[in-house]
């Protein structure tokens, strides 16, 4: 008797082994989720919790509705949204996942908020729902798989869609500037005169948008008038707001090189002093370092360069009428926000 229950034990142990393993596998399930603020998808594990451990983070209607497949009520919960001029992303309740831009949102009139499209197709899974007699797609959290809503096909173009969700499911992150969504860098050079400077980059494919003023010195909001007394150490610079999937920083350092006289010291052609210094003010180490590697790759130039490659301080817009300068005069064709 003992030797079959020593049998039975060693049969039965790796069954038990091997439902232990596949309850690990499951807890630590990893899946690809698309990340707004830093523009990536990246690998994150999906979310469990037991029943209590839900009740223990939301509300008693916020379980209802993304725990227990409910349903609340339409026009009751005001779905809230940024301050004007902020953008938002809602999140969901249970994990933080992001779901939707406030920038998809429209108004459908049903009393749940609306949205054309997710973040992205890997933040949501959507599974058939045939209950209370109708076909319809339910819409889950991709992470946590809290129910969210329903799509639908009569949204608005251009995905025709009506992603249509339980206000309580969301949370809403407010989103300070665009630059953290349109995943926007900054490049400041100085290159002698900006109006010449801004005309130039304000050409280039990937450029969002460029502004002239002055950087480098030790006065507080400078005015054209101070910098040209010599006595500030401002430099007259170009903000480029560039997207850097469309035109890359060492891209730009080759523009900066090919239109201005980089061996000059504090003097671009007729201008002389040391607002016209040629400097690289750099926001990231990344910067500096391709900023250094482009610097040498010239090493080969006529004369020595001369230009600083130095930490961005305070920008400081200049006038109104110096921006779009050349454009203004007519002189040079225009740069606008793509
Ligand atoms: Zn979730």
């Amino acid at each position: 008797m003992k030797i079959l229950r020593f049998f039975l034990f060693f049969l039965i142990l790796p069954l038990l082994l091997g439902a232990k393993m596949e309850n690990v596998n499951s807890n630590f399930q990893k899946i690809k989720i698309f990340n707004v603020l830093t523009n990536k998808v990246e690998d994150v594990n999906k979310i469990y919790k037991t029943d209590a451990d839900w009740k223990k983070i939301l509300t008693p209607e916020q379980y209802r509705v993304t725990r227990l497949k409910g349903t609340e009520q339409p026009f009751l919960t005001q779905c809230p949204i940024p301050p004007k001029g902020e953008s938002g992303i809602y999140q969901c309740v249970g994990c933080k996942t992001d779901l939707f831009r406030y920038e998809n949102k429209f108004e459908s009139q049903t009393g749940w908020p609306s949205f054309w499209q997710p973040v992205s197709e890997l933040n949501i899974r959507i599974i058939p729902d045939n209950t209370l007699g109708m076909k319809r797609s339910e819409i889950l959290c991709a992470r946590c798989e809290a129910h969210l809503g329903h799509v639908f096909n009569d949204g608005p173009l251009p995905s025709g869609k009506r992603y249509c969700i339980n206000v309580v499911a969301l949370q809403l992150v407010r989103v300070i500037s665009q630059e953290q969504l349109l995943h926007k860098e900054i490049a400041v050079f100085g290159a002698g005169c900006f109006w010449g400077a801004e005309a130039v980059f304000c050409r280039i494919k990937g450029v969002l948008n460029t502004t002239v003023g002055f950087m480098g010195g030790s006065l507080k909001n400078p005015t054209y008038k101070d910098v040209c007394t010599d006595k500030t150490g401002h430099v007259e610079v170009v903000r480029v707001e560039y997207d850097p999937q469309i035109v890359s920083y060492d891209d730009l350092l080759n523009v900066f090189w090919d239109n201005h006289d980089p061996t000059t010291f504090n003097r671009q052609g007729p201008d002389f002093g040391s607002q016209y210094r040629s400097v690289i003010f750099y926001y990231t180490l990344e910067q500096e370092k391709t900023a250094r590697q482009s610097k040498a790759r010239l090493e080969n130039f006529k004369k020595p360069i001369v230009t600083q490659i130095v930490a961005a301080g305070e920008f400081y817009p200049a006038e109104e009428y110096h921006q779009h300068y050349f454009e203004k005069q007519g002189i040079k064709p225009t740069c606008r926000l793509k």
